[in-house]
């Protein structure tokens, strides 16, 4: 597993402290004739045959492995979130799984949080999704503004954090009626007492956007691209000693 998969980490910000403040993991294949392969290309075949269920275990553990090896160097850790494929929101396992890599790399569990995408109504992902919280877990909204049931799902699942989906935010941009849309969503998940991070976000005037409508966590190309550990290592390091 190790030798042709690999964990990336890709940096969280706040605009205002201009700091990193978490990271997402994020898979990447290096095939040994065929080069790097993005997840695009191959998570949803390996959704569909059961491997996607290793996959994940690897990431989640080298993700707690991390956090472990910060903590180890002296670096204090930032949360650093892992992505749960819906196939795990089948059965049991994935709960146990996570506790038990909580518990052997010896990491608080705030620290490692939980990236579940929504899609339309799910019984089964809420039903999940509360075990998950009731376990103590930290969970994401992913992708949020890319299904049609959003709201739906904010109502029934326990989310701490929704993270704006990229094209969502591209298309609210483009208008004034959508900009205050994205004000509202803003304004509604402080209401809500929700996290509220901007995903993909590219340029200059996308900050300032979000920046003056009170959105201050973001991840994107603007700040940084997802980036090999050592990298990331480096990054949180530097940021520590300023
Ligand atoms: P996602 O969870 O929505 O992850 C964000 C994707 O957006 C990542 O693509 C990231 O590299 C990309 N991204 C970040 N900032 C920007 C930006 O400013 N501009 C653009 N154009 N893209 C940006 P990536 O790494 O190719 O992953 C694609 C998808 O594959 C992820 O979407 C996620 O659904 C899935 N995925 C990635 N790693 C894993 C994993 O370990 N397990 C599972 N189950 N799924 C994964
Ligand atoms: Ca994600
Ligand atoms: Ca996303």
């Amino acid at each position: 597993m190790d030798r042709q998969f690999m964990m990336y980490l890709q940096p969280k910000y706040s605009i205002m402290q201009n700091k990193i403040i978490g990271a997402e993991a994020l898979v990447r294949w290096r095939h040994p004739t065929r080069g790097m392969i993005y997840p695009d290309q191959f998570i949803p075949i390996i959704e569909e045959n059961g491997f996607v269920q290793k996959v994940d275990y690897y990431i989640w553990a080298e993700a707690c492995r991390f956090i472990r090896r910060c903590q180890e160097e002296g670096v204090t850790p930032c949360p650093i979130s892992v992505n749960v494929s819906r196939v795990h929101l089948r059965d049991n396992e994935c709960i146990g799984v996570l506790s038990d890599l909580i518990k052997s790399y010896t990491i608080p569990k705030r620290l490692l949080e939980l990236e579940i995408t929504e899609t339309a109504d799910d019984q089964q992902l809420s039903q999940k999704a509360m075990q998950l919280k009731d376990e103590g877990f930290t969970l994401l909204m992913d992708d949020f503004g890319s299904g049609y049931s959003s709201l739906n799902i904010l109502l029934e699942t326990p989310f701490d954090v929704v993270k704006l989906d990229k094209k969502f935010i591209e298309n609210m941009m483009l208008s004034d009626k959508g900009k205050l849309i994205l004000e509202q969503v803003v304004l509604m998940s402080e209401k809500l007492d929700l996290g509220l991070l901007a995903e993909g976000v590219e340029t200059r005037e996308q900050v300032e956007v979000l920046q003056g409508i009170g959105c201050d966590h973001v991840q994107g190309y603007y700040y940084a691209k997802p980036m090999p550990e050592e990298e990331f290592f480096a990054l949180l390091k530097a940021q520590q000693k300023k």
